[in-house]
């Protein structure tokens, strides 16, 4: 297969108007550069499982997968990857389809808005095919119950006309893979989750991985970048290959325009610094986010429609977006009662928890 992969991109009609989790999306892309999907991101994805960095137990797992299937000549199970956005999910299920020699045909959940959407496209699946179905949590209803038999039985029975002249037509679908990404696993449905013989959580990246994306991408877009530039780019990248990338970008500009072109510690801390990202990677929206919880909640419990109308913003970009990684560092904890400020994450703001006799949020 050419090393371009074969990819079909299927929109549904509802594909202009933006979910709350489209919104979402391009709000992670936006935060740290408006370029992400720009032509040249695609050059950056890593397209054989050796160059995918990081994520090694997960990588090891689906290769073994991969390859067994193809030894059986069969095709690969099922597979659901989940895990915040930016981290590699569409980058894998790529992969595995470029792997397995065959298309991967491109959907969303919010994109398959009625039966008939679905049983479109599983009806064009070639034997082999890899389905993918970005943000699967968003499927309706009706629309998932079309999956179950396909999933399992690879056939869908479907109803035409209506009364006395209702038919059920059984299809014969040829055998393909189903890859669903989501960032949200809690909101599949059982039945749905249950049909997915593999299931992988993608976690963030450490420091050393970003490194070697950042230099990776750096090298892909022939941009001169030492370690110490690269270490800096990378430990404010939340621990997300996509940010990496996009930082990068946004360094590499300034580096052209404010200096030589070269991207070493300085040039990189200054253009961060310029682009409103913090030593730890928080930007204006995190930020927005603490000293909400912190300043108007005095540090929580405080419920995120609450936080969500306080700072004007989507519940779903705070919960997507913003929530996951303050809560891996320890910033914030989410209680039955609300979201709660640490010590840490008072701190960050330049508010001392103590002040606030919220003793037991100080661990
Ligand atoms: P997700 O589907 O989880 O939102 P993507 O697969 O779209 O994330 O990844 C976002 C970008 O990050 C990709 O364009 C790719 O360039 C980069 N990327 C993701 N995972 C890796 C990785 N393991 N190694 C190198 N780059 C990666």
């Amino acid at each position: 297969m050419p090393e371009s992969a074969r990819e079909r991109v299927v929109t549904g009609p509802d594909d202009s108007v933006s979910s709350p989790e489209q919104r979402a999306a391009e709000m992670l892309r936006d935060r740290a550069g408006r370029n992400s999907n720009s032509p040249g991101m695609n050059d950056l994805r890593p397209r054989r499982f050796a160059d995918y960095i990081g994520q090694r137990n997960v990588v090891n797992s689906i290769q073994i997968a991969v390859e067994a299937a193809k030894h059986r000549g069969d095709t690969l199970d099922h597979a659901l990857f989940h895990g915040p956005p930016g981290l590699g999910k569409t980058t894998i299920s790529q992969i595995i389809a470029r792997e397995m020699d065959t298309t991967l045909v491109h959907t969303s959940g919010p994109a398959l808005e009625r039966p008939a959407d679905v049983v479109g496209i599983l009806s064009n699946q070639k034997q082999g095919d890899v389905l993918f179905i970005d943000e699967i949590h968003r499927l309706s209803h009706a629309v998932e119950e079309y999956l179950y038999s396909a999933m399992e039985d690879f056939r869908v029975d479907f109803i035409t006309g209506t009364g006395a002249f209702a038919k059920t037509i059984n299809l014969p679908l040829q055998k393909f893979t189903l890859i669903g990404s989501t960032t949200r696993a809690g909101m599949l449905s059982p039945p749905l989750r249950e049909r997915f013989a593999l299931t992988y959580h993608l976690d963030y990246y450490s420091d050393d991985e970003i490194t070697q994306v950042v230099k990776r991408s750096a090298m892909i877009l022939s941009v001169p970048i030492d370690n110490a530039g690269a270490e800096v780019i990378a430990t404010r990248s939340r621990g997300t290959p996509r940010i990496a990338n996009n930082l990068l970008r946004r360094v590499r500009d300034f580096a052209q325009v404010r200096g030589d072109g070269t991207i070493d510690a300085e040039i990189a801390a200054e253009a961060l610094r310029v682009e409103g990202v913090d030593e730890l990677g928080l930007d204006r929206l995190d930020r927005l986010y603490l000293e909400t919880l912190v300043r108007q909640y005095s540090g929580g419990p405080a419920g995120i429609n609450a936080l969500a109308a306080s700072a004007n913003e989507e519940v779903q970009t705070l919960e997507d977006v913003v929530e996951p990684f303050l809560l891996k560092i320890g910033f914030i904890l989410r209680t039955p009662q609300g979201r709660r400020a640490t010590a840490a994450g008072m701190g960050h703001v330049g508010e001392d928890g103590t002040r606030r006799g919220q003793g037991a949020l100080l661990w």
